[in-house]
């Protein structure tokens, strides 16, 4: 896929409407880059302790998610924009993730 190429504005629910919420809204986050990951609830201050780890051990941010061992396949950027079964797979991941965490602070 061309970065330069931009699609025009679209008024329709993003791909994978016929998922659950839950998962549809992690997609969705995980493809316009502001997903709950670790990295991000610190950066935000939505997160209860300093702990940025994935339970494989590695740092939990956009990338490693994507391709954290824990999953069957590895997604890439273009399978989230495509809704595919591996994208679908990552969002299940991370809602799962989000899921076990103890406590999001809310601020
Ligand atoms: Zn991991």
């Amino acid at each position: 896929m061309d970065p330069t190429t931009r699609e025009p504005p679209r008024e329709e629910m993003a791909p994978g409407k016929h998922l659950p919420f839950a998962v549809w809204k992690s997609l969705n986050r995980l493809s316009t880059g502001v997903a709950r990951w670790k990295t991000n609830l610190l950066k935000w201050g939505m997160s209860e302790d300093d702990d940025v780890m994935c339970s494989c051990g590695q740092l939990q941010d956009m990338s490693h998610l994507l391709v954290c061992l824990q999953l069957e396949e590895g997604c890439t950027h273009e399978d989230l924009i495509l809704c595919n079964d591996k994208a679908i797979a990552a969002a299940v991941f991370l809602e799962r993730c989000r899921m076990s965490r103890t406590r999001i602070v809310s601020k």
